[in-house]
């Protein structure tokens, strides 16, 4: 088998509160095309592990490498504009705008020409070819093309649901980083939600943050389990079943 190549890296990396260390030097290693998911019980410290990849929070300590660079002080914007697409509890899709505009958007935000918000929407050219042709594909691939000049409002939970998939689809992005996508859903919410991702991401790498072991079992390439900041096992789903640290860290948890 041919070495894979390395997305994204963590070496090293620190989170401390005060006195307390939240994330507590974590190495990780994300291979392109990847699923990856990480996992953990309440306060092993994902949600913090996810605030430093995308930027949110500094690091106290070690680095994040993405696609070739170093990326550990950079904005979130900045790494969102390089390829580090974020979803769920960040991107928010504008209500009153069609859905259409909704993707033409996020397609545009990354876009290297730095266009008006206004000229963009209503005044397109064909320098704005780019933008179009993404947003048509992305459209077709989240299953919204026949509603695209429809208000978001309208559309019903599952394709408010797609139309943020697209939003994040619509920055190209090389890795997708995931925060509890299916929190607060009900049963047949989350199935939608993990069907949608298999389906509509299937070639993309995929950097997902869940509470819940059971959820990521059948979609992870491989698992990483957090906790106490911890990284204490990480490897293929069978493997991290099996695991007793992970088992007593979950019942412990
Ligand atoms: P998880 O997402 O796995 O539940 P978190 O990353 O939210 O864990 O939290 C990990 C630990 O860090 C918890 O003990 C939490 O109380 C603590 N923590 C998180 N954010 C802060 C903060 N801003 N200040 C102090 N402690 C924090």
């Amino acid at each position: 088998e041919s070495r894979a190549e390395r997305i994204l890296q963590t070496d090293g990396l620190t989170k401390r509160f005060g006195a307390f260390t939240a994330v507590d030097d974590v190495d990780l290693s994300i291979e392109r095309g990847e699923f990856r998911s990480i996992i953990g019980p309440n306060g092993a410290g994902k949600t913090t592990l996810f605030n430093l990849l995308s930027g949110a929070l500094p690091v106290s300590e070690g680095s994040i490498r993405f696609d070739g660079t170093d990326i550990t002080d950079l904005s979130p914007q900045k790494r969102v504009h390089q390829g580090l697409g974020r979803s769920f509890q960040i991107l928010n899709i504008f209500e009153e705008l069609t859905v259409r505009e909704n993707v033409r958007l996020a397609a545009q935000s990354v876009h290297r020409d730095d266009y008006g918000f206004f000229e963009s929407l209503f005044k397109p050219t064909d320098r704005h070819e780019p933008i179009n042709a993404r947003t048509d594909d992305v459209l077709e691939r989240i299953d919204l093309a026949s509603v695209d000049e429809e208000e978001a409002a309208a559309l019903d939970y599952g394709g408010k649901r797609r139309l943020e998939i697209g939003m994040v689809l619509a920055t190209d992005p090389k890795v997708v980083l995931f925060d509890e996508p299916t929190a607060g859903m009900s049963i047949e919410e989350t199935e939608a939600t993990i069907d949608l991702i298999e389906d509509v991401l299937a070639d993309q790498t995929l950097l997902l943050i869940e509470h819940d072991i059971e959820l990521v079992m059948d979609l992870s390439d491989r698992i990483t389990v957090l906790n106490q900041g911890e990284v204490i096992a990480s490897g293929p789903p069978d493997a991290i079943a099996a695991d007793q640290a992970v088992q007593d860290a979950y019942l412990g948890g």
